[in-house]
């Protein structure tokens, strides 16, 4: 049966992850692994869960946890997250609040909620390959944001036609895939862009609790808040998740904005899924009301230990001609290969003959270029394996440039 006919246009654009297929090597034991952006399972507090959840299912509550819940989330979990998006500027209620499965979800909702076939979304070069994933079901057209350059919203609205600009998509701290944070003045520049061409602005704060050094960058909705007064007047919708700081397995995610989109996202939420598992919203209030901050300190000490090294391992065996990026947290590191090597090449052949992976960087540009970047995770790696995959990359890519020559 020829089951292409019968699938929606919009299947056309959804390809495997290179980045799913890649995690499938993780398993192999003399694999040195830096592909895989996911945190390290001996930090996950499951003691805690495993109080959390037996509490959950105790006499009192075990009906509540088992049963269907409202579509909005649990309320204990989303009073949770009003007080913190109030400690980062962000006043806000319950009414602002949805609880989505991960924040994998809450961009689904968003291209779901905006986009119309041939619309256009503007994104970073490169971007977060999920983001593309959950934007691409929706058929948009995709443009290139920089607000570094002076392109005004003129330009982009012309280049959207017959469609229009319906958002911009941005990880602002510790991007995945490049580790780089937006500066404030960009971040400003940012809103008077969005506010000129009346567009959302998708604020992707998946790693926002990860620093480890360097100030803190007031989000943007906190910063639009400051401009306009009210959560309900502004066009930021900030996604959150605790996959990076608690644990993803259990798929809790937010999204935070104003009451009208919240609204809307509800029914979708109705329409989708129903609500986010009930008992693993209990089990993720609990455990972040009793240890989120003390549980994010000791995971940031263990990460910028791997960060440091990677970057100290990085500056000793990388050859001339290679650049990378140095993150002020997060779990990634970007690397930029002299123009002539490719990455994916690369990768086969450090598969091959070094063992170690990491993921291409061209995944994650909508037009397909960077094929001379890539993407390196310290999230997982303990620090002589960072020494040892670093030092045979360094080997690899000094050899690709002595063949070119
Ligand atoms: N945004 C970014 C930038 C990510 O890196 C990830 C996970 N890799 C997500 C969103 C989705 O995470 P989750 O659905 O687990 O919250």
């Amino acid at each position: 049966m020829d089951w292409q006919q019968i699938f929606a246009t919009r299947t056309a654009r959804m390809k495997a992850s290179e980045i799913r297929e890649l995690l499938k090597l993780l398993d192999q034991p003399d694999i040195i692994s830096f592909a895989g952006g996911i945190p390290d399972p001996a930090l996950f507090p499951a003691a805690a869960f495993q109080d959390a959840f037996s509490q959950a299912l105790s006499a009192e509550t075990q009906d509540a946890a088992l049963q269907y819940s409202v579509s909005e989330g649990y309320g204990p979990l989303r009073d949770w997250i009003v007080g913190e998006m109030g400690a980062l500027g962000i006043p806000c209620s319950r009414d602002n609040i949805l609880i989505t499965s991960g924040s994998q979800q809450a961009l689904d909702y968003l291209g779901k909620l905006m986009l119309s076939p041939g619309d256009t979304a503007l994104v970073s070069w490169p971007t977060y390959l999920g983001a593309l994933g959950a934007f691409n079901a929706y058929e948009p057209r995709y443009d290139r944001l920089d607000p570094q350059t002076n392109r005004g919203a003129d330009d982009y609205a012309r280049a959207a036609q017959p469609g229009r600009v319906k958002f911009a998509y941005m990880s602002v701290d510790f991007a995945n895939p490049t580790g780089e944070t937006l500066d404030a003045a960009m971040r400003d520049r940012m809103i008077d862009l969005a506010d000129e061409m009346d567009i959302a602005i998708i604020e992707d704060a998946a790693y926002q609790s990860l620093r480890y050094d360097g100030a803190a960058l007031a989000p943007v909705l906190a910063r639009e808040i400051a401009r306009k007064g009210d959560i309900d007047a502004c066009r930021t919708l900030y996604c959150g998740s605790f996959s990076k700081t608690l644990a993803p397995g259990l798929r809790v995610g937010w999204i935070c904005g104003a009451s009208e989109v919240i609204s809307q996202l509800v029914l979708m939420k109705q329409a989708a899924d129903l609500h986010s598992s009930t008992i693993n919203q209990m089990a993720i209030a609990q455990v972040a009301q009793t240890m989120f901050d003390s549980h994010v300190t000791r995971i940031r000490a263990a990460y910028v230990v791997r960060r440091d090294r990677m970057l100290a391992a990085l500056s000793q065996h990388m050859p001339d001609g290679v650049s990378w990026t140095r993150p002020e947290g997060g779990m990634f590191i970007w690397l930029t290969l002299p123009s002539h090597l490719r990455s994916d090449d690369l990768l086969a052949q450090s598969l091959r003959s070094e063992r170690v992976a990491f993921v291409p960087g061209h995944a994650f540009f909508a037009d397909g270029s960077g094929t001379n970047t890539l993407r390196l995770s310290f999230s997982r790696a303990d620090e002589a394996s960072i020494d040892e995959g670093i030092a045979r990359l360094g080997r690899l890519i000094a050899a690709g440039l002595a063949d070119g020559d």
